[in-house]
């Protein structure tokens, strides 16, 4: 169990970084809460995340008649570009530091460009085991946990997924190309990060 105190303290630094600091115990408690923040017939973006999968907010959205964007959807052949223009997108990132900071790797630069200048309201899952101490422990997480897990679930055949390590592999295999660190979102832009107390994604 992460520590009451570490979690007080990301949701401060968070705050004080202009994030809408949410904590949630469990998933179905964060999916809950991103639901009652659309309205019915907003359309929503949903960047490649294993996080946002597991909390099922999708089939929530899709229930409810909200026009989804997500190109894990089937038939959905531009939904990264629709996803961008969304009245609202849900994504992770992959490791919060201690200081609030969102640190993220992604192999198209989709969902790192919608959470930062994107939809005007954006929606970010983290669970606890996506904390870390600083960024360079959050890049030391993303390379060893992240990047190889999500290698092996899209059947990559580059170093980390057979070693757990990154060997900065060649610039055509690689699925790491473009690094992101979230510090503070614009100003006036509704940008929610969602703490939950489980594990979540890679
Ligand atoms: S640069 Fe290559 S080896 Fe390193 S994490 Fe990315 S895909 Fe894996």
């Amino acid at each position: 169990m992460f520590p009451e105190s570490d979690v007080r303290t990301v949701l401060s630094n968070l705050s004080a970084r202009g994030f809408d600091a949410r904590w949630a115990a469990t998933k179905e408690e964060a999916a809950a809460d991103m639901l009652a923040g659309i309205a019915p017939g907003e359309s929503v973006g949903i960047g490649g995340s294993m996080s946002v999968k597991e909390t099922g907010i999708c089939d929530l959205l899709l229930a409810r008649g909200n026009p989804v964007y997500w190109h894990w959807l089937p038939g959905e052949g531009d939904a990264r570009r629709k996803a961008m223009t969304a009245d609202v997108y849900l994504c992770s990132a992959n490791a919060l530091t201690a200081d609030g900071e969102l640190v993220s790797i992604d192999g198209f630069g989709n969902r790192t460009g919608a959470m930062v200048y994107g939809p005007e309201r954006c929606f970010i899952v983290c669970g606890v085991n996506k904390l870390t101490a600083d960024v360079a422990s959050a890049l030391e997480r993303i390379k060893t946990v992240a990047c190889p897990q999500n290698a092996r679930r899209l059947g990559l055949d580059v170093p980390c997924a057979r070693t757990g390590r990154c060997f900065d592999c060649a610039a055509g295999k690689r699925m790491c190309r473009v690094t992101t660190i979230y510090s503070y979102p614009r100003v006036g832009r509704e940008t929610r990060v969602y703490l939950v107390g489980e594990p979540l994604g890679f």
